[in-house]
């Protein structure tokens, strides 16, 4: 598939990125073998980019995908760490787990950060020094603020951003699709590597997600999007939109109707309210000492499940 400039970073990609959250414990919970295969058959389809992060536990999944595939591919991973300390550590346990000795894009994760050039200094302090020992390609930023997808614009340090976007505008933190749109435009004019993420509203937009994909993709400053995709179904019809336009009609009927929702197990539920703090998009209370979720601003993003100290919350 055609493979396009990452920005100015050097690295070329494919429009589709792999992004392997849904393969992970915090939703479909497939074993490193069932999701690997997955990797595989989008690397060998001509997809040239991995996302994944720390908090996905997904490197088995990576490495497992990338085992003997003779051609180039380029991992991005993320580090939520709230200190340097933590964060040397996240990126140590990536380069370990994936079994390289430098990970190409490495991510602030600050979904919920507002201004993390003031509120991660430590972090991307950290970031930078471990680029220049060789252990880092590229330094960058993902985030659901467009506060911070603007900041990024002034910093040349950050050389890649991962927005979340998607045409209705769900999970922004502050503010509009349109001013996102904005905001992504205005790094890209300034050389910045753009893959997006939650096209699909973690697949709230499911029933639209040709739509909603071509919308995304569409975008000017877009290089790439990241999806999250669990069968070869998926991959061929993403593929499929994101390069000539066709897709089988029959095949995307199929996979619009599909629907994914949060499922907590109230039973088990202690009531604790961690899950409500790790949401950044206030879309869980607790009510009468269980947890319950607002299906209407839940972006499926399943961090809620890795909060949980009962692993009782899942994406289905
Ligand atoms: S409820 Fe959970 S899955 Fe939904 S947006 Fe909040 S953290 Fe994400
Ligand atoms: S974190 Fe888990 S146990 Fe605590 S309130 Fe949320 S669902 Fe219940």
């Amino acid at each position: 598939m055609q493979q396009i400039p990452l920005g100015s970073t050097g690295i070329t990609t494919s429009r589709v990125i792999f992004g392997t959250l849904p393969l992970g414990p915090l939703q479909a919970g497939l074993t490193p073998e069932e999701g690997g295969r997955l990797i595989r058959h989008a690397l060998e389809r001509g997809v040239s980019l991995v996302d994944t992060a720390t908090l996905y536990e997904t490197y088995p999944h990576v490495r497992e995908g990338l085992e003997g595939f003779g051609g180039e591919v380029h991992i991005a991973t993320k580090t939520h760490a709230p200190d340097g300390a933590t964060a040397r550590a996240h990126v140590e346990l990536a380069l370990r787990e994936l079994g390289r000795e430098r990970v190409d894009i490495v991510l602030l994760h600050g979904a919920r950060i507002a201004d993390p050039f003031t509120e991660r200094e430590a972090v991307l302090e950290v970031l930078l020094a471990m680029k220049e020992e060789g252990k880092i390609g590229h330094v960058g930023l993902s985030s659901h603020y467009i506060s911070a997808i603007r900041k990024a614009v002034a910093h040349p340090e950050i050389e890649v951003v991962h927005p979340l976007i998607n045409r209705i505008g769900m999970g922004i933190l502050d503010g509009s699709a349109e001013e996102m749109a904005e905001a992504i435009a205005a790094c890209s004019r300034a050389g910045k590597g753009v893959y997006a993420m939650k096209a699909l509203a973690g697949g709230n937009l499911i029933a639209e997600a040709r739509a909603s994909l071509r919308y995304v993709l569409g975008l000017p400053g877009v290089d790439a999007v990241a999806i999250g995709m669990l069968s070869e179904t998926e991959i061929e019809a993403n593929l499929a939109l994101a390069g000539e336009g066709m897709a089988d009609e029959a095949t995307w009927q199929e996979l619009e109707k599909k629907r994914r929702r949060l499922r907590i197990m109230e039973r088990f539920c202690k009531g604790c309210g961690m899950c409500v703090d790790a949401c950044v998009n206030n879309a869980l209370t607790v009510v009468d000492g269980s947890a319950r979720v607002d299906e209407a601003t839940c972006v499926l993003c399943g961090y809620c499940g890795a909060a949980c100290p009962e692993f009782i919350i899942r994406v289905v």
